[in-house]
């Protein structure tokens, strides 16, 4: 990094750089306030005034900062967003206590949207699933006592938001009309920066802490996440003293989300911890037949055991099968051939063909792409582009083989599963915040795996 360049400078030419690609507003309110306090190795040190702003960066535009840092600076270059500011002084006044919350609330939530397709009679049951649904049924029944929270965890498409928007209609259903507030982790996140800026805070507590039932989906999204994680912690006091019912959902256990407050942590694991498994062979039959039911077409038993047996692991993808199938049958006027489904799984879930990849495939394509051998992937290198590559091929390791957390991290160089979870947490957040270079790197990596695969 070439000393000649003053902090200033650099981040003029940071600035300069990305409000070419960034709405001038969004610019001016999240990075402008910024200050560059100077830089360690190829590490860019930035300033911001308080966590609020930092776990905004950090969300939305670290990905842009540091892609503009490495044309400055050099391949290496990272970005660091500090936040100048105490913790708890985020809010004016600090945050409330239990108190805050009234009896009698002047203000109601906005109705929940509320998927009407998910409710507990749509929901099939198996082993796999059981015991979420019977504490699921047990809290929307009983609110606010012995299951408090309810935490239900599992991988992605098992039916986790499903059951939690079960739990929503149940507390609506029947005349009982209570307050429910259903929203992703992100969404919470989002309307609490909003209501601090437009000094509506108060708005924003009375909000979320007079609910009967707080439905968060997605909590894995609270890692590192400080400012929210405060004021989260505080409306889960607060309804928690007032014996309302909370469920959150993730796709990790408690003690698995990293960089996540202990406190916060613990009160996670205060109630019910529930997990969803994949389902097993009966239960994809079951699903099969009760969405094939729904979507009116007619399947055959070979079809649905095809199916059944190639997609194990993903019930929103066995959806996607049984649409496209639905759609080609009344487009070309034709049956549901074995043949037919065979094309739509390939094509809906190319993925599930992950048996033939290996660890030491991917780690190889990986590292080749990125012009690294696959002992730079393993080794403890921090380098910014080493880094990048290894938290890339361990999510692919985890996408497209049955690996564990533990085989990945013993991959990569013995590495702790924490390590992998944190690694394969900021490829996920990066895809979710719609970052270019990680969707392009993983489009790349698609077509040369689909090559290998030949
Ligand atoms: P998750 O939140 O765990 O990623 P979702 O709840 O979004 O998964 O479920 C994905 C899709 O699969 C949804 O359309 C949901 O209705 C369906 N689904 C999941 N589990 C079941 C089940 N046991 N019975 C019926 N449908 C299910
Ligand atoms: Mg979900």
């Amino acid at each position: 990094m070439s000393a000649t360049k003053t902090e200033a400078r650099i981040w003029r030419e940071l600035l300069h750089k990305i409000s070419q690609e960034l709405d001038p507003k969004e610019c001016d309110t999240w990075l402008r306030p910024a200050v560059c306090r100077g830089t360690d190795g190829d590490v860019v040190c930035l300033e911001v005034p308080n966590i609020l702003f930092r776990d905004f960066i950090n969300a939305n535009y670290l990905r842009l900062l540091e892609t503009a840092a490495r044309d400055i600076l050099g391949p290496g270059a990272t970005v660091q967003v500090e936040a100048a500011g105490g913790q708890e002084g985020l809010f004016a006044g600090g945050a409330p206590g239990p108190e805050a919350v009234e009896p009698t609330p002047k203000y109601h939530a906005a109705p929940s949207k509320l998927n009407p397709l998910y409710t507990f009679d749509s929901f099939v049951v198996g082993r796999s699933n059981s015991f979420c649904h019977a504490a699921s049924r047990a809290v929307a029944q009983n609110p606010g006592a012995r299951y408090n929270p309810l935490y239900i965890y599992g991988g992605v498409g098992l039916g986790k938001t499903h059951l939690m928007q079960a739990v929503g209609h149940a507390a609506l259903g029947n005349g009982r009309n209570l307050r429910v507030s259903y929203l992703s982790c992100d969404q919470f996140m989002n309307e609490m920066i909003a209501a601090v800026k437009n000094n509506k805070t108060d708005q924003f507590r009375r909000k979320y802490r007079n609910v009967d039932f707080l439905l968060v989906d997605d909590i894995q999204f609270l890692a590192g996440m400080e400012g929210t994680q405060v004021e989260f912690f505080h409306t889960f006091n607060a309804l928690y003293e007032a014996g309302r019912q909370i469920v959150l959902s993730s796709d990790r256990a408690p003690k698995d989300i990293p960089r996540v407050e202990e406190r916060l942590r613990t009160r996670f694991e205060w109630g019910l911890i529930a997990d969803i498994q994949p389902p097993d062979y009966e239960t994809r039959r079951a699903i099969i037949a009760r969405k094939a039911e729904l979507q009116k077409i007619k399947i055959g038993d070979d079809v649905a055991d095809l199916i059944a047996t190639r997609i194990t692991s993903n019930i929103r993808a066995i959806e996607g099968v049984l649409t496209r199938l639905a759609a080609a049958a009344a487009h070309l006027s034709t049956p549901i051939t074995a043949a037919l489904t065979q094309d739509v799984i390939l094509e809906i879930a190319p993925e599930e063909r992950r048996v033939s990849f290996s660890l030491d495939q991917l780690q190889e394509a990986t590292a080749k792409y990125f012009n690294l051998t696959r002992r730079d992937l393993m080794s403890k290198s921090r380098r910014a582009n080493v880094a990048f590559a290894r938290q890339i091929a361990m999510y692919l390791c985890r996408e497209k083989t049955g690996a564990s957390l533990s085989d990945i991290g013993l991959a990569f160089g013995n590495r702790d599963h924490t390590t992998v979870i944190y690694s394969i947490g900021k490829v996920e957040n990066g895809i979710k915040a719609g970052d270019a270079d990680i969707a392009k790197v993983l489009k790349d990596m698609e077509a040369n795996l689909g090559r290998l695969r030949i």
